[in-house]
């Protein structure tokens, strides 16, 4: 099918982009790669008058460490990121996920800001970021904000930010020993779960966060898994499961063609598993 007839801008700044986006109000789509908008535009589900390309602002493309945390601006690709001796120095964990993402086209193309912004339920950075307590910086005409990926998810295709609001980087704390790991089971090209582990060290105690990811639509906590992790010497595989398993029972995982309940459930206990493992060894 053929898109709707839209005007395409492109602003050399992301105050004139903010302005076009003011202009336009509800009638204007932010585009960055196109690998969600374009496949939107030509189906129709997205029916606006003005595209507003994002590409020609210069400053969105930098990866660079501040202060211990790690920026990742708003056009830089997952396979940038991949790529990055930077990240694969500092966030291993992180640029084996990137370089998993969907097939090396959309990872050549599309941006992790807006794989963020998009918000599609079956994707694989959230769970990471939540897991490493990333931040996104969303700037908007009500000024700057940064935003917990914690608490940036609503649901599928639904997050905190506003229409008009422009995601300007992605911030990830580095904590010194720590150690990450992103396991998955995908199907069509996107994952049906995904679960990524990170184990920081805390006052030379282990501190692990484990998190869940295209179950619900946001990343999911694992508590239970996380409590027992921080008192066991070694990956006991039954005991993980176990908890895994009490941790989904209280979730309402989607359904679909990605897989029933119960089987993403399932994953969900053999992924916590694996990236513990992994991030055990
Ligand atoms: C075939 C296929 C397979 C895929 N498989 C996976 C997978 O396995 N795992 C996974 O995680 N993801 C997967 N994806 C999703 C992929 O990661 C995203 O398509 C990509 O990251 C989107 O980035 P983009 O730059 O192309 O965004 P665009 O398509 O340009 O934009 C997407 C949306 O975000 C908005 N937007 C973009 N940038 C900004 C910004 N800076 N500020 C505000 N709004 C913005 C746009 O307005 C639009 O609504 C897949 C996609 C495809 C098409």
């Amino acid at each position: 099918m053929k898109p709707r007839r839209f005007e395409f801008h492109s602003p050399a700044s992301i105050e004139d982009a903010l302005a076009l986006a003011g202009r336009f109000e509800d009638e204007f789509m932010f585009y960055a790669g196109g690998t969600e908008a374009l496949i939107g535009l030509k189906e129709r589900v997205i029916g606006v008058g003005h595209v507003i390309n994002l590409k020609k602002i210069p400053g969105l493309k930098e990866i660079r460490l501040d202060a211990g945390k790690l920026h990742i601006g708003a056009l830089v690709t997952h396979q940038e990121i991949a790529d990055s001796p930077l990240v694969q120095d500092v966030l291993p964990g992180y640029a084996v996920l990137s370089n998993n993402v969907a097939n090396i086209r959309v990872r050549s193309a599309g941006t992790l800001a807006g794989n963020l912004c998009f918000a599609e339920p079956n994707a694989d950075p959230p769970s990471m970021l939540a897991a490493l307590d990333a931040e996104v910086v969303l700037l908007g005409a009500q000024g700057v904000r940064s935003v917990p990926v914690r608490g940036y998810f609503e649901g599928p295709y639904c997050t905190v930010r506003e229409e008009a609001e422009f995601m300007t980087e992605i911030v990830i704390p580095i904590m010194k020993g720590s150690r990450s790991a992103y396991r998955k089971v995908v199907y069509l090209n996107r994952p049906s779960a995904g679960v990524a582990a990170v184990r920081n060290v805390v006052n030379d105690a282990a501190a692990w966060e484990v998190w869940a990811g295209s179950i619900t639509g946001m990343p999911e906590r694992l508590d239970r898994v996380c409590a027992l992790l921080d008192g066991l010497d070694a990956v006991d595989e039954a005991k993980i499961m176990d908890a895994a398993a009490q941790d989904m029972a209280e979730r309402d995982v989607m359904e679909g063609v990605y897989g029933s309940e119960a089987y993403r459930k399932h994953l969900v206990a053999v992924l916590a598993v694996r990236s513990a493992m992994e991030c055990m060894q």
